[in-house]
């Protein structure tokens, strides 16, 4: 399946080859955070086994050797993005501080009482609580794009929302939820028509496809390095130059942002990107797309699973909820045969009440799953029915 070489790449995710509950590890819970390969483990114990030092204030050479892998890890980001300058990618810890930062920085400076932002219904809580505290800080008013039943966003209603009290629309690119991949471009060309500018919630898009922030046009882009097959803790935020520039500091210091940097983790995000480009994100795009679609034609025709989000253009995600258990239940039966989904409301509880569900259990992919694993997974959902059913 595919033009990438899935067995070989299993081999650098050291993880992956241990038993679960005496059954080989069958991990599907990359939405909620990705294992790493051995070249990003080796990455983060080089650092510290030979250069560990504190970055961009010493002239001796230890420093000089951490700043500058540092920095070579903020090109990879650039060039991974297509972001036209270094100094637009900002280190963060996340996704949740990249959105954090844009709403506490370039929301208190530019947002006033009555102004307007525009976030969808399928929103990780990341993208909503932020704006939701602005709000009530500064009595502006958050709007909230529906969408389908397939879990496809109405854009009619989305143009209808735009307005000349419309300050920022922040949405997510991939939902963690559904699966939905948004389509950004045209929603950035709405938004841009009244000039709005776009913030895009990248963290369940960029491990999963090319991203270019110039062809998208977006002019804020978030997103973690944990799920990006890099180590947790470290994240980035990409913002056009002239709005970073406007921008007040988020946080007051030595490194103006977060006082000694996360240099560890920029340095192993650097080599996840370094790995994954290497490997090439057409051909893990298309790799993950063709295992979903194998995967969704053998749950739907299970009977009493439901797939909840089946968007025409959705990534590598199945969310699902069945007649026989409650999602907690097929949670535990899935553990038992050594596979590993997320069942709760995937911190998205608005498109939970859309559907009217309180949770749901989600197998989500990575570039070293197998259709040999979802059929495992296949065997497992039959296992639930045969328990509670
Ligand atoms: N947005 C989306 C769409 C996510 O899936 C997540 C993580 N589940 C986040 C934001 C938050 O990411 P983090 O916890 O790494 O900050």
């Amino acid at each position: 399946m595919g033009a990438i070489d899935v067995e070989r790449i299993r081999q650098d995710f050291p993880i992956l080859h241990q038993e679960i509950n005496g059954k080989p590890l069958v991990y599907l819970d990359n939405a909620a955070t990705t294992q790493k390969p051995q070249v990003v483990i080796d990455a983060i114990v080089n650092y510290y086994v030979k250069n560990n030092a504190n970055v961009h204030r010493g002239v001796h050479t230890l420093s000089q050797r951490a700043t500058d892998d540092y920095e070579s890890a903020r090109e990879s980001v650039r060039r991974f993005i297509n972001a036209p300058e270094d100094c637009e990618v900002i280190y963060v810890r996340g996704a949740t501080e990249g959105l954090n930062l844009v709403a506490s920085s370039y929301g208190r400076k530019y947002f006033k009482s009555g102004d307007e932002v525009i976030i969808t219904g399928m929103e990780h809580h990341s993208n909503i609580v932020p704006w939701q505290l602005l709000g009530k800080e500064l009595g502006i008013r958050l709007r909230v794009v529906p969408f389908n039943d397939d879990g496809e966003l109405l854009l009619d209603e989305f143009e209808g929302m735009l307005n000349d009290r419309t300050k920022l629309v922040s949405v997510v690119h991939q939902s963690n939820a559904l699966g939905t991949i948004n389509p950004v471009r045209t929603i950035v060309e709405l938004a841009h028509a009244k000039g709005v500018p776009v913030m895009l919630d990248a963290a369940q898009s960029v491990p999963h496809m090319p991203i270019d922030v110039q062809e998208l046009g977006a002019d804020f882009l978030t997103f973690s390095g944990h799920k990006l097959y890099g180590p947790t803790g470290i994240g980035v935020l990409w913002g056009r130059a002239d709005l970073l520039n406007a921008m007040p500091p988020y946080q007051s210091g030595g490194e103006m942002i977060t006082g000694t940097p996360d240099i560890a983790g920029a340095i192993g995000l650097g080599a996840a990107i370094e790995y994954l480009e290497a490997i090439g994100m057409e051909k893990i795009a298309a790799y993950e797309q063709a295992l979903m679609q194998y995967g969704a034609e053998l749950l739907s025709s299970i009977e009493g699973v439901r797939i909840i989000g089946n968007a025409a253009d959705k990534g590598g995600v199945l969310s699902f909820i069945m007649d026989a258990a409650h999602a907690h239940d097929i949670g535990t039966i899935l553990d038992a045969e050594g596979i590993a989904v997320r069942t709760g409301h995937h911190c998205a509880q608005p498109v939970m009440a859309r559907y009217g569900v309180a949770a749901t259990a989600r197998a989500s992919l990575g570039l070293y799953n197998t259709t040999a694993e979802i059929d495992s997974l296949v065997k497992a959902i039959d296992r639930v029915i045969e328990v509670f059913g």
